[in-house]
């Protein structure tokens, strides 16, 4: 294909992953961000197999490994009997697998360092608000009207909440979720937990609390930990108005362990309250505009894929890009690389989440005693593996991508012990 001008909207991991392989492959590529100066927004994140894949195909691994902190198993317990409930370990599926927690920050600074090197135009402090397709040209507007780029194609990278997509007739509104949860990113140095793994304490399904270990955003920061509990929206100014003590020592209570934790939070303020919304975008494109991340399809971050689709939705419209002879073939080549692995994890997020999500007992009980049990009897463990690693069905081919070898990380690792 000809060389394009492309408009990137959104510089999260989306917008910059894309705009890495666009400009690589040779077009002209800019970015458009509303914020002043680009950054990331919220705590921690667990990469998977798949979304590192493209980190690697991106020349990033290494940066990335650097800063993140190596998870091999997702643990789950009842917080009052102790009982385990979920027990995921990479390791049940063969391959080598594992995955990588990493502060956004970690992420944002890997591919926008890369962005920068590479030469990638970014415009800041640009908040679009609609795309208008004029000849063969789509034309970006901020939001008082004024036009601010034309391109051959526009990107919409813009998350969740994207204004493009929700202007878009191939983009159902987005249905927000009732339940969100509290994030906060603290001091990782001391403190009782697994190291390696993504551990979480429940109270039926009302209640989940949950510690993930992040690495570090620079090289030479302090290694930190995600920390999280979930709640209904409905409920935060309730739980406010109680006050902090009161909210540490329900905390305390059903997880003594982290206390240490706790005592780092002096202050409402060092808690961001993420929001969850629904959405599938289909086709996940319309005349000049296609979408990617979140915009495309967003959904809870119970399987922890988000980013990692985001990443792979970049590599696979890239490629389409390079193998297709024309525009409108690129992008239905893009739509049909995606859509299996997307409407499956669409689907799977969306059954998981009332497990631990939700008002109900009954579904609660039905986790705790039933899928318990069952997801030890084999082959549910590796099943599960997949479906936490992202490769329950194969998301590399379609996107031009071979899965990175995670033998050699083991090799390395016994040849160093
Ligand atoms: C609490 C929480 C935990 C999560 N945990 C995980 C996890 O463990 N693993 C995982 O893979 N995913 C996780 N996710 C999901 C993940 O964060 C998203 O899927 C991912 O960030 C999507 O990337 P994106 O680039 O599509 O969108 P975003 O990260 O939302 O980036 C969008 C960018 O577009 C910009 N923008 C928005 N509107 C405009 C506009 N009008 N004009 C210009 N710029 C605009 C924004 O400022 C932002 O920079 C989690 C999400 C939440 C909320």
């Amino acid at each position: 294909m000809k060389q394009l001008d492309i408009g990137v909207a959104g510089a999260g991991p989306a917008g910059l992953a894309a705009a890495l392989f666009l400009s690589r492959a040779g077009h002209r590529v800019e970015i458009l961000e509303r914020f002043e100066a680009p950054a990331p927004v919220g705590s921690g994140l667990l990469m998977q197999p798949t979304g590192l894949t493209v980190l690697a195909a991106l020349g990033l691994f290494e940066t990335i490994q650097s800063l993140g902190s190596r998870i091999d198993r997702l643990h789950g317990a009842d917080a009052t009997s102790g009982r385990t409930v979920l027990d995921v370990r990479y390791d049940a599926a063969p391959g080598g697998r594992y995955g990588l927690a990493v502060q956004r920050a970690a992420l944002f600074n890997t591919l926008h360092d890369a962005v920068v090197v590479d030469g990638i135009r970014i415009r800041t402090g640009v908040n679009l608000a609609s795309v208008e397709t004029r000849g063969d040209r789509a034309v970006l507007k901020n939001a008082e009207g004024v036009e601010v780029g034309d391109y051959d194609l526009v990107i919409d990278a813009s998350g969740a909440r994207s204004v493009l997509a929700a202007k878009s007739v191939t983009a159902p509104a987005i249905r927000e979720m009732t339940y969100g949860a509290f994030w906060a990113t603290l001091d990782g140095q001391g403190g009782a937990y697994d190291r390696r793994a993504l551990s979480q304490r429940y109270d039926k399904a009302k209640v989940m609390i949950g510690l993930l270990p992040t690495g570090r955003a620079q090289v030479g920061e302090p290694h930190r930990v995600a920390f999280f509990w979930s709640l209904k929206v409905g409920d935060v100014d309730e739980v406010k108005a109680a006050g902090l003590d009161r909210w540490k020592t329900i905390i305390r209570n059903y997880w003594p362990d982290c206390v240490s934790f706790l005592d780092q939070i002096e202050d409402w303020d060092q808690l961001t309250l993420a929001r969850y919304a629904h959405r599938t975008a289909q086709p996940p494109f319309s005349e000049r505009l296609v979408f990617i991340g979140d915009s495309a399809h967003s959904t809870s971050p119970q399987l922890g894929q988000g980013a990692n689709m985001a990443l792979l939705d970049a590599a696979a419209l890239s490629h389409a890009l390079v193998s297709c002879a024309d525009l409108p073939s690129a992008l239905a080549a893009y739509a049909r690389a995606r859509r299996n692995h997307v409407r499956l994890f669409q689907l799977l997020s969306l059954a998981f989440t009332p497990f631990y999500q939700s008002d109900s007992s009954v579904i609660a009980w039905v986790r705790d005693r039933l899928v318990s049990t069952i997801a030890k009897v084999p082959p549910m463990p590796a099943l599960l593996a997949s479906i936490v690693a992202g490769t329950l069905i194969d998301p590399f081919g379609p996107a031009g991508l071979t899965e990175r070898k995670w033998q050699e990380d083991l090799s390395l690792l016994s040849g160093m012990a």
